[in-house]
């Protein structure tokens, strides 16, 4: 049954606390723009170490996909530890990964020092395997990640998945119990209620519209032109991720924005619920073109994937819905009669090769590409830039790592290839 509102669950468990009111500063010493994990955990770690902030916003504070996505705190990245072993060598994979590990004990730290009730719990994932070709690679992943990453992961058979997942279509599993889950959008509403109380300014409705070079009183920095008018910064922060905008053209041709969609059932008897999610995992399956779900704190279904490849309209969520709507009764026959009460999307920001980047372009930091894996990742970058920022210390794992533009260098930020692209995933996960 779709008898959804078109709107996000999340939204509405939160009230997002208002921004600055007023003119702008005539000069801060950080402009941060966008205001989601990454901006806000930046904006807070160098407000708390007494820098002057101030956040731009071209919507409201956390209006993009970080009060979106599934609230899932995930261990690793995108791409699975033998490629990044094989792309960047096994000591800057080990970094990589630590930073993945140390990224959730990031979030429970913030999370318990800033008193955000955002239903934080160490709930663990679980990953299942579509294919039995797919479950074949999970022991040595296992085992790889155990020997080389002290991390234990552990395999899950098929006979022996109905204690973690009240569905019969997967070939086996693999779960981490150090992952999380959280409901995003009381975590964001945390972040900007912690970055206001350090004394950051958060400006809404305020689109950076040009950023240039520039100087003051004999410092050098950045003169940035917004919506709400202008001011001078002696550093800059893009945080703008999937939304990356004209304001930085160069940042901009270096991500590819890609719709995910999200549908949120009637909240299920409690009976119900345990048999869907016995532990309550975030859970994900092995495809290119994945299915993410898990259950919201009040029993809901919320069941997640890149339905549409293109960005959210009220279009691509209604047809996502439906998609999404089957996908979840193939996975769960027993909720053929539950109502869909919610539905929306957002926009993921992957780079062309599907990793992380933080570092400096034309002067100013950035930090982008979390491919789907930035609820605690954006939290960890957006801290260290700021840490980077505000004393120059230098902890930075993806800093080194070459950040490519599009092949042959065909794109200019609208990404025309998105149905290719999808088209392309499709087959590899029928041939793969
Ligand atoms: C549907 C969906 C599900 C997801 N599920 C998960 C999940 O379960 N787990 C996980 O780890 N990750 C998930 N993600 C990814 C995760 O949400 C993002 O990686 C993360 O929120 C990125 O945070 P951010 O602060 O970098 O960007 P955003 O939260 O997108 O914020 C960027 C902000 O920049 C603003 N902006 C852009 N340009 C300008 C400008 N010129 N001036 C001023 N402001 C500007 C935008 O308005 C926007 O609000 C999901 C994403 C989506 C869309």
């Amino acid at each position: 049954m779709l008898d959804f509102n078109p709107s996000n669950y999340w939204l509405e468990t939160v009230q997002m606390p208002a921004g600055t009111p007023g003119a702008l500063p005539e000069s801060v010493d950080v402009a941060v723009v966008g205001a989601g994990f990454t901006g806000l955990s930046a904006a807070r770690t160098l407000a708390k170490r007494g820098a002057k902030v101030a956040v731009f916003e071209t919507n409201t504070i956390g209006w993009g996909a970080s009060s979106r996505n599934g609230g899932m705190v995930l261990t690793g990245m995108k791409l699975g530890v033998q490629t990044l072993a094989d792309r960047y060598g096994m000591d800057a994979t080990k970094r990589m990964y630590a930073a993945s590990l140390a990224s959730i004990d990031l979030v429970e730290h913030i999370v318990g020092e800033e008193k955000i009730g955002c239903n934080f719990s160490r709930c663990g994932h679980l990953e299942v395997a579509c294919k039995q070709s797919h479950f074949a690679t999970y022991a040595r992943s296992v085992e790889v990640i155990a020997r080389e990453f002290n991390h234990q992961l552990r395999i899950v058979p098929r006979n022996e998945l109905r204690d973690e997942i009240g569905s019969g279509i997967y070939y086996g599993g693999i779960v981490d119990e150090v992952s999380a889950g959280l409901n995003p959008a009381r975590y964001l509403e945390g972040l900007a209620r912690a970055a206001l109380n350090a004394g950051a300014r958060i400006y809404e409705n305020a689109r950076v519209e040009h950023i240039d070079g520039a100087s003051r009183d004999g410092s050098s920095g950045f003169q940035l032109l917004t919506s709400r008018g202008g001011l001078f910064a002696n550093d800059v922060f893009i945080a703008t991720s999937g939304y990356t905008s004209t304001a930085t053209p160069a940042l901009r041709k270096k991500i590819i924005p890609i719709g995910s969609f999200i549908i949120a059932t009637e909240r299920l008897p409690e009976a119900l619920a345990h048999e869907l999610s016995p532990r309550n995992r975030m859970i994900y399956d092995s495809k290119h073109y994945l299915y993410y779900y898990r259950l919201t704190p009040d029993n809901r279904m919320l069941f997640g994937g890149r339905a549409a490849f293109f960005p959210e309209t009220s279009n691509t969520i209604r047809r996502s819905a439906e998609i999404l709507r089957r996908g979840m009764i193939s996975v769960y026959p027993q909720l053929r009669d539950t109502k869909v009460e919610h539905a929306w999307g957002g926009t993921l920001d992957f780079c062309f090769d599907t990793m992380p980047h933080a570092g400096r372009m034309d002067g100013m930091y950035y930090a982008v590409g979390y491919a789907g894996h930035g609820v605690a990742m954006a939290t960890y970058l957006g801290t260290r830039i700021g840490e980077q920022i505000g004393d120059g210390s230098d902890d930075n794992p993806f800093a080194n790592v070459p950040f490519p533009g599009a092949p042959l260098g065909l794109y200019n930020g609208r990404p025309w290839f998105l149905p290719f692209a999808g088209a392309y995933y499709k087959v590899l996960d029928w041939i793969s």
